[in-house]
């Protein structure tokens, strides 16, 4: 689901798209646009006025599905050249002008049936429509903003909704007529409508709704609960909320999309109990960033982590530190499976294609956040935070903008931070070369020598000291690559934790994560091999592996998988399974999974610093019920199953990580 969820600054990204030279120092365009839209058929005439002024040339371009019915100026009816697809009138002068477009045309059907990969810009039917503001369904300037008011009827019972202010609306028998206003910096109007029930809410001057198919009607309070609590939580971590509504706007399509001042999420999505949590608030939270403040993109995009680590990772947090360690191991987890070559520096990312995408520009981003407060304190990260937002509200800014806000509010240099973890790709790794406890005339010492690869980073590392009176917090700052540092103590130090709850982004060491599934099926060069001779077995493993892993199939000789330092998957009955295990001397069946349920799966470390990952099924209808569920548990070490139902779920404890050391006396 995190897929369409990550679509949620598709809007801005499009604005990247047109390339129309800018017009210096021309003051933005305004729109006075009146649309008609029957979203069944798709008709759509827009009256859209223009005001310009400051520029000779008015450049726009249109949607290919809209033709141009008439265009004034300034009363008189003009001529605009078209040439691929943008359309430039000349006007007589810098001045004040007024343009008059009439445009008419079909909005494209939404697309039949289980369709997802597409990410439409407009569409229309009987289920609802959606215009994107950069789709050209109104004229598309240049300027990275606009100031627009919009009054859209549509055919009763339909009701419509766009971007902006909600200033008006009238209920006819026949029509139901609304009218928005943007008078501060936005984007085009995006345009929505559907056969909706809308349920509202007033919450310190903020209008909430709910634009729900009728079938989640039942579904509106909870939403405009979650939304208010959201709303109120970030005013109060950042500043006001710039607009006056807030709406959450049900979508025929299967996507998660965030505008300014709204959401559009699937249908189908709505009903899942994670969407009116880590989703719904991340979407709130866009209005502060990336819709409030606009990423730079040619700089890098920083909002999508920003507001990962502010909603998805502070709602793990709050549910406790245990949920928090997992959501960061998970983001190590990921940026480990991620191979060298799709690694890229932060400020590369600008929007989620690929998985990539994902690992870098939001995992790493939110923890490059996490690190970043850690270094800070809570309140120096929430006041850069605020100083931020006052300066930026309404403006496009990059990474150098936030450093700034953050180093005024600090009053102090931290350069240092952004360049080792924004222009450089990779992460840090780093080694606990020794540790050694002494007592001289009953005080206690303890040093550490820590190494890291090049480039070297500058971290302060967190440490666990247990006592003999208890567990110490303490730090180091580790600098080049070679740092040794000596700590007192009062009682004798017996044992120490190197960054033991994961709180620096670095490269994990073999052994310190527990293996799971995704080692093996995200890796490259895993290779399948399957277990006895049946053929059978040998199509279903083979449709297995497939559904598995991510590259395509690899299989491999079965009989010296041992000779391989590759990731193995092995596939197959039960007894082959074990009898090959033993012939290529790898680790066996865990004591805790032999004999229970009709399959067992799991992950092991082999000699060397490839994985295993073994699927072991009682008989041929045991293996096949995998092939649906099993994909799904890419982050655990183990399953046992019963059929199709996995009853038996859980990831490895970390035997002995080597970043931690017992301390001889
Ligand atoms: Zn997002």
């Amino acid at each position: 689901m995190s897929r369409l969820i990550g679509l949620a600054s598709f809007s801005i990204m499009l604005a990247a798209g047109p390339c129309i030279a800018a017009n210096e120092a021309a003051a933005p365009v305004s729109h006075e646009i009146e649309a008609q839209l029957d979203p069944a058929s798709g008709g759509l005439l827009v009256t859209d006025i223009l005001m310009v002024r400051g520029r000779t040339e008015l450049a726009f371009r249109i949607a290919p599905w809209q033709a141009v019915e008439s265009l004034l100026l300034d009363g008189q009816p003009a001529d605009a050249r078209d040439a691929a697809g943008i359309w430039r009138l000349p006007l007589p002068d810098a001045g004040a002008h007024r343009a008059e477009l009439r445009l008419r045309g079909v909005v494209p059907p939404l697309p039949p049936g289980d369709w997802r990969d597409a990410s439409p810009s407009a569409v229309s039917g009987a289920e609802g429509s959606y215009l994107s503001g950069y789709s050209g369904w109104i004229p598309v300037t240049e300027d990275d903003w606009t100031a627009y008011r919009l009054t859209v009827e549509v055919p009763a019972p339909y009701r419509a909704v766009a971007t902006g202010r909600l200033e008006k609306e009238v209920f006819g028998e026949s029509m139901n007529r609304a009218s928005f206003a943007a008078d501060y910096p936005a984007e085009p109007p995006a345009l929505f409508a559907g056969p909706y029930t809308v349920r509202e809410r007033q919450q310190d001057g903020i209008r909430l709704r709910t634009y729900f198919h009728p079938e989640l009607e039942e579904l509106s309070a909870g939403y405009l609960d979650d939304a208010g609590r959201y709303l109120r939580r970030y005013q109060e971590q950042i500043g006001p909320y710039p607009f006056r509504d807030f709406h959450i706007i049900s979508s025929p399509l299967p996507v998660g999309l965030g505008f300014a001042n709204l959401t559009y999420i699937g249908r189908m999505v709505l009903p899942l109990p994670f969407m009116r949590g880590r989703s719904l608030a991340h979407e709130v939270l866009h209005n502060w960033w990336g819709n409030g403040v606009a990423p730079d993109y040619a700089a890098g995009n920083w909002s999508e982590g920003l507001t990962t680590y502010m909603a998805d990772y502070a709602l793990a947090a709050e549910e406790g530190a245990d949920k928090a360690l997992e959501m960061r191991l998970a983001w190590l987890r990921n940026y480990a499976a991620l191979p060298s070559d799709r690694d890229m520096p932060v400020t590369a990312f600008t929007s989620k294609r690929h998985d990539a995408g994902q690992v870098i520009g939001y995992d790493k981003v939110a923890f490059i956040f996490h690190m970043f407060r850690n270094e800070l304190g809570e309140a120096g990260f929430a006041e850069g935070l605020r100083q931020f937002w006052q300066r930026q509200r309404f403006r496009v800014a990059g990474w150098a903008e936030l450093r700034r806000a953050f180093e005024e509010s600090a009053g102090r240099d931290l350069g240092w931070f952004f360049e080792q973890w924004l222009a450089r790709a990779g992460a840090p790794r780093f080694e606990l070369v020794d540790a050694v406890a002494s007592e001289h005339d009953g005080a206690f010492r303890l040093t550490l020598k820590l190494r890291q690869d090049a480039p070297a980073y500058r971290l302060t590392v967190p440490l666990a000291v247990d006592t003999e009176s208890g567990r110490e917090s303490r730090q180091i700052l580790l600098e080049g690559a070679e740092t040794t540092a000596t700590l007192e103590f009062e009682t004798r130090p017996v044992a120490v934790h190197v960054d033991p709850d994961h709180d620096l982004f670095r490269r994990l060491l073999p052994g310190e994560a527990p293996p799971i599934l995704r080692d093996v099926t995200l890796a490259p060069d895993t290779l399948t091999v399957i277990a006895g001779k049946d053929a059978a077995v040998t199509d279903l493993a083979n449709r297995l592996a497939g559904r598995l892993l991510d590259m395509p199939e690899r299989s491999g000789p079965a009989e010296h998988p041992e000779l391989l330092s590759v990731p193995l998957l092995i596939i197959g009955l039960t007894g082959a399974v074990e009898s090959l295990l033993e012939r290529a001397d790898l680790p066996g069946v865990p004591e805790s999974l032999a004999g229970k349920g009709t399959a067992r799966v799991w992950t092991a470390h082999r000699p060397g610093d490839a994985h295993l990952l073994v699927v072991a099924a009682d008989d041929i209808a045991a293996l096949e019920a995998l092939l649906r569920p099993l994909p799904h548990y890419g982050g655990k070490s183990y399953l046992v199953f019963e059929g199709r139902r996995a009853v038996d779920i859980g990831t490895w404890p970390v035997a002995q990580s080597p970043l931690s050391r017992s301390l001889a006396r």
